[in-house]
């Protein structure tokens, strides 16, 4: 019997009404029909022009359905959140799927896993060691990886095999992280090294000059760095690669810091035999940053709405984007807006808790311009979701939604 499906599980058809309705909206058609902009509720609300499920969410969560169709007799895991996002998460739960535990030791994490049951592996992928322990066990593996994930993880795999310290720009504890790092060890004498930030990637610009010691390095960079890390040695040849969903010109800028300091200790010549680069942010999170991007300089909102888990890197790239342009809200889910006072429970970009906010659409202002957008594990139905809940804080629905300057149909109740 087949164990290890990776191009999904032959039944799309089948479950592609059933994504259609727990997913889908046909707010958002009408929104993508009005040409992303619209008016009700003393509002005009402009959509991102990509914004929401990217390809790979999409056919993970494609894959998770077919599974639950193919196999409805099996116990059926997630190994870990498929996505992050807390609503889809949550149907995955009431369709029978039990998310195990993040955690670092597979035989920990797979503990409640046996042969007969169903795993269904999430779109960021998950290490080496883990795809090994899952494979002992003998359960059936339903692996979304995505394909931009996998493009990362063998430019990374080419640089560990070639001599090549993997320099990754990402967040070290992230799942697609930790999964692009153990692609370095497949090879000897594989290492891998995780920068956050400039900030971060300045230090190992200062140790390359000499400014930073061994160990004040190895202090900034305990977790974030493969076993036995030696600065000296490891940080010789460096080839880069970066998580899919980091914000793009902080990635840019990552590689041009460390392009520039290889350059500056080692020459043209030195450059080229010890410095590697190769984007890989996916194209999807790059199309999300520039639609908002694009959105500013031309219709530029009063206020903007990320949607998004909190825990998604994605979206927080696009709060980056975002709040250094206008006020930005960023929301979990519909339920941070209260659509009787629409008051909003939002969260400032690196807290961890959510404060409220009254006043965040001055209400008697005309003409207000609401910008929205959402990262790529957020569904269109939780997009419409949120903009129905605002528009009914000010008397008004989803279906008084009219095109940008015509009038407002008198019966509509618009306020
Ligand atoms: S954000 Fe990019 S890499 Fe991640 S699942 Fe979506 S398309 Fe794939």
């Amino acid at each position: 019997m087949q164990t290890y499906f990776q191009k999904g599980l032959g039944l799309k058809a089948e479950v592609a009404p059933l994504l259609d309705q727990d997913y889908g909206s046909n707010v958002i058609a009408r929104l993508r029909e009005l040409g992303y902009a619209a008016e009700a509720g003393g509002l005009t609300i402009r959509l991102a022009r990509e914004f929401g499920f990217c390809y790979g969410v999409d056919r993970a969560i494609e894959y998770a359905y077919e599974a639950k169709r193919r196999f409805p007799e099996r116990r059926l895991f997630l190994s870990g959140e498929i996505i992050h996002n807390p609503s889809v998460n949550q149907n995955l739960r009431d369709m029978g799927f039990t998310i195990l535990e993040d955690g670092r030791d597979p035989q920990k994490r797979y503990a409640p896993v046996a042969a007969e049951d169903v795993v269904v592996l999430p779109a960021f992928g998950v290490t080496v060691e883990e795809m090994k322990h899952l494979r002992a066990i003998g359960a059936v593996l339903v692996d979304t990886t995505c394909g931009s994930v996998l493009n990362v993880w063998k430019n990374v795999s080419k640089y560990a095999r070639d001599g090549f310290t993997v320099v990754i720009h990402g967040k070290h504890y992230h799942e697609e992280t930790r999964a692009t790092a153990s692609q370095a060890l497949l090879h000897k004498g594989g290492a891998y090294l995780c920068v956050r930030d400039e900030s971060e990637t300045e230090v190992v610009c200062d140790f390359v000059r000499g400014r930073v010691g061994r160990e004040a390095f190895l202090a900034s960079f305990a977790p974030a760095v493969s076993e036995g890390f030696d600065p000296a040695v490891h940080l010789e040849r460096i080839g880069l690669a970066n998580q899919t969903t980091m914000l793009m010109s902080e990635s840019l800028k990552v590689q041009e810091l460390l392009r520039r300091v290889y350059l500056e200790r080692y020459g043209e010549a030195g450059l080229a035999e010890r410095f590697r680069s190769f984007d890989t942010i996916c194209s999807a999170t790059q199309d999300r940053q520039d639609a908002v991007l694009r959105m500013f300089e031309e219709t530029p909102p009063d206020v903007m709405l990320v949607i998004g888990g909190y825990n998604s890197s994605n979206t927080q790239a696009l709060v980056r984007i975002c709040s250094a342009k206008c006020p930005t809200y960023y929301v979990e889910s519909p339920e941070c807006i209260d659509s009787g006072t629409g008051a909003l429970r939002h969260r400032a970009l690196g807290s961890a808790v959510s404060e409220t906010v009254e006043d965040w659409l001055p209400k008697g202002a005309p003409n207000v311009t609401l910008g929205v957008t959402a990262g790529a594990s957020t569904p269109d139905s939780v997009v419409a979701k949120s903009i129905e809940r605002i528009l009914a804080s000010r008397g008004a629905r989803a279906s008084d939604l009219r095109a940008v300057g015509s009038p407002a149909d008198p019966g509509s109740g618009v306020s």
